[in-house]
């Protein structure tokens, strides 16, 4: 998707992938700053990891304490940071890394556009205390819903994570465990759904689809989860996950080049490599 919006903005760049082991991601970074790189993409484990490797950060990684986007700037003579792609003509006397996350504004957009869906004041089944989990826990709470109920496997991990929302936002109520009466949104931030055999990310004694208008789930491949399948039959409206990979990629190409990205012909992208 990125390929496609670089092509669509006219832009003699390229993205690509690199593998890169956590105990060598400090180095890489190092490279990257010194290859003057335009940016870089960060995935998991990496996004709490770079937390400490960056020289800044802005409001979005500290609030969501994770990075999944770097900007590389030079300082130009007035002293003042800029994207290093604009320094045509003369070098910068300066490189550094900033560290941005556009994974969490990503969620609520996705939700607004692809599920039709305001959070503030609405009642929300959150499944998974893991990375994307505890992002999206604090981001929807941020949003002013009236109730959040958090289900994990590792108990504690929810514990945790509703213990920073109590810090953050006091007037949200927060639960463990499953919600009486229905709730506006389910969301899965497991990973069950990935594999073809897996089990609902839900215990059914405890709550049936039929109790939540709206299910999303985070995952995008298989496009249809046996979770977005079965809340289709108990007459949910659903999304998955993909509007999140765009939104999230889409915001940091904004970063980088500081133009509108092409929605669209990343979402077509996407499209075409995910689902063929
Ligand atoms: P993660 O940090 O590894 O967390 C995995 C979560 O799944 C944890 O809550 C974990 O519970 C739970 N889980 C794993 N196996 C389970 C099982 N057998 N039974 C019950 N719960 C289980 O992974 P993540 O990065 O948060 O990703 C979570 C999901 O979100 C993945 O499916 C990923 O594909 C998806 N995702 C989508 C996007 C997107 O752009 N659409 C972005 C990021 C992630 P424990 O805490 O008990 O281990």
């Amino acid at each position: 998707m990125q390929n496609a919006a670089i092509a669509a903005l006219g832009l003699n760049w390229c993205y690509l992938a690199f593998e890169v082991r956590p105990e060598e991601l400090r180095a890489a970074l190092a490279g990257a700053r010194a290859m003057q790189f335009v940016g870089l993409n960060l995935t998991v484990p990496h996004k709490s990891l770079a937390m400490d490797m960056v020289d800044a950060l802005d409001e979005s990684a500290r609030t969501w304490r994770a990075v999944n986007t770097l900007r590389v700037e030079g300082r130009d003579r007035n002293r003042a940071w800029l994207p290093i792609h604009q320094f045509t003509h003369e070098p910068p006397d300066k490189v550094r890394l900033q560290g941005f996350n556009t994974d969490a504004d990503a969620i609520v957009r996705s939700l607004r556009e692809d599920a039709g869906l305001e959070l503030r004041g609405k009642r929300v089944l959150l499944l998974g205390a893991g990375g994307a989990g505890g992002v999206a826990a604090l981001k929807v709470a941020s949003e002013d819903v009236a109730e959040l109920f958090l289900v994990n496997r590792t108990p504690s991990k929810a514990a945790s994570i509703a213990a920073e929302i109590r810090r953050r936002h006091p007037n949200v109520r927060i639960q463990l465990g499953y919600p009486r009466g229905e709730v506006d949104l389910a969301m899965n931030a497991t990973s069950l759904g990935l594999a073809p055999n897996d089990p609902l990310p839900l215990d059914e004694q405890q709550f049936s689809l039929r109790q939540a208008r709206t299910v999303y789930d985070m995952i995008y491949r298989p496009a249809e989860t046996p979770l977005l399948r079965a809340a289709k039959a108990a007459g949910c409206r659903t999304a998955n996950g993909l509007g999140m990979l765009l939104y999230q990629g889409a915001k940091a190409l904004e970063i980088w080049t500081g133009r509108p990205a092409p929605v669209e012909v990343m979402r077509q992208a996407l499209k075409k490599n995910i689902y063929g």
